[in-house]
């Protein structure tokens, strides 16, 4: 009970926000929020519960007086996640907090277990010669670091994204990493990883913060290192996924919509409420409240995107199908922490547009960034397909990968207040591009 306390005393101190008594009432972005979390659950890519989503945002979106609502299918390659378990047999015996990844290979139900080669890098394993982890199990460290732009995440990914089929094509017959993650409890974060055609899929899993450090400090110490996996979960093709859709008509339709974004999917080993329900919840929330002196004049297209944690897939279905014109998108998929900047891709026609959004986020403490936007990977493949203007409001992350992709993603976790921050920000930014009339085009 103590070390309970402890534990939500520490919690409390991190997020002064967490075990909130009550939810806000009648807020519709922290209604959908807790909805997707507590009505339906964990959202994996392709699963039973994800479909139960799609049901759930279609029965929401017409209650909230959305019109067009749409559910469109498309199957995908999907993973269904077993027994996930490791454990270190040499030097010491510990059982290690490990999560398969998404397309990991599959183990015996058994397991395996074999000699562990230590990488301090992911340009360490690459160095490696071919064919030096026959019969072996690579581990690949890393040095995330926690940043306000949650700018690590791209170069460190690429330790989980790429690493598992550097590590098969060099003959080992499996592969742990460092969770890609800033927290230093004992929780893995999962993910997705990649193993091309021709590449065979190995084991691989990502081990604890914790773990990751006692693994790296036996390496350092020269002792042979041993350790046991037992990843269970399968790749399996043509598993149903889906994106739903709902408009609020402009009082234009000639006009190009605006298309905003967020992914109804998430892992599963939370209930996926900073990755995405909190995303769609703002969106959402926002285009309502940007109707609220009267239809804007052009319409708002709100796109709550099905397996994106797998490879994006809604978003590349969305743009596959669909061909009427779009004038900007945007999207919200990095939590629900306070928008602290906004960026732009606009055309130079544009620029006064672009300094009324500014001006009307600044009272927000929402400060200009100077890089170019680029949207998030539900509504990317549309901007590239149709040459489309991004508006990117970029939220603080630095306590993002603290919690992303683990079991501590939940609704507690959500602060109602930064939630209702997130919601302003956009509806500010809904409401001058909804109603612009002139031609809103990208940045060349
Ligand atoms: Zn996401
Ligand atoms: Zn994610």
């Amino acid at each position: 009970m103590r070390n309970k306390l402890c534990a939500a005393a520490l919690l409390a101190s991190v997020f002064p926000f967490a075990a909130q008594a009550q939810d806000p009432v009648g807020d519709v972005a922290w209604d959908i929020l807790a909805g997707l979390t507590s009505e339906v659950g964990p959202r994996m890519p392709g699963s039973e519960a994800e479909a139960r989503a799609r049901t759930w945002a279609d029965a929401r979106l017409k209650a909230l007086g959305f019109s067009n609502v749409t559910t469109e299918p498309f199957p995908i390659r999907g993973y269904v996640r077993g027994r996930d378990e490791a454990s270190l047999i040499a030097p010491i015996p510990y059982k290690l907090a490990v999560t398969a990844l998404g397309y990991s290979g599959t183990t015996p139900d058994k397991g395996i277990d074999g000699e562990v080669v230590y990488f301090s890098t992911l340009d360490a394993l690459k160095a490696a010669p071919t064919g030096s982890l026959v019969g072996k199990i690579a581990f690949i460290d890393h040095a995330m670091k926690r940043a306000q732009d949650g700018s690590g995440y791209g170069p460190y990914g690429q330790v989980r994204r790429a690493g598992p089929a550097i590590a098969s094509a060099k003959g080992a017959i499996g592969v742990v990493i460092r969770s890609i993650g800033t927290d230093s409890h004992r929780n893995p974060h999962t993910g997705g990883t990649t193993f091309a055609d021709g590449v065979k899929p190995i084991p691989a899993g990502a081990v604890s913060n914790p773990d990751a450090d006692l693994i790296a400090r036996i390496a350092r110490s020269g002792k042979p290192m041993r350790l046991s996996l037992v990843l269970t979960g399968k790749t399996t093709d043509n598993l149903p996924s889906g994106n739903v859709f709902a408009d609020l008509p402009g009082r234009d339709p000639s006009l190009p919509a605006i298309l905003v974004g967020c992914h109804l999917d998430s892992w599963d080993l939370g209930t996926g409420a900073i990755d995405d329900a909190a995303g769609c919840a703002i969106i959402t929330a926002a285009a309502l409240k940007a109707q609220e002196g009267g239809k804007a004049l052009r319409t708002i297209r709100v796109l709550w995107a099905g397996s994106e944690e797998l490879g994006g897939f809604g978003g590349k279905a969305f743009a596959a199908k669909h061909a009427e014109p779009y004038a900007l998108a945007m999207e919200s998929d990095f939590g629900a922490a306070k928008v602290w900047r906004v960026g732009f891709s606009f055309a130079d026609a544009n620029k006064p547009l672009a300094d009324r959004i500014a001006a009307a986020l600044s009272p927000m403490g929402i400060v200009r960034g100077s890089g170019k936007a680029n949207g998030g990977t539900d509504v990317e493949p549309m901007i590239e397909k149709q040459k489309l203007a991004v508006v990117d409001l970029d939220q603080d992350g630095t306590h993002y990968f603290d919690l992303h992709h683990t079991p501590d993603d939940t609704l507690d976790k959500v602060d109602p207040a930064e939630l209702a921050q997130n919601v302003a920000a956009w509806t500010q930014v809904l409401k001058i591009v909804a109603n612009e009339a002139a031609p809103i085009l990208p940045a060349p």
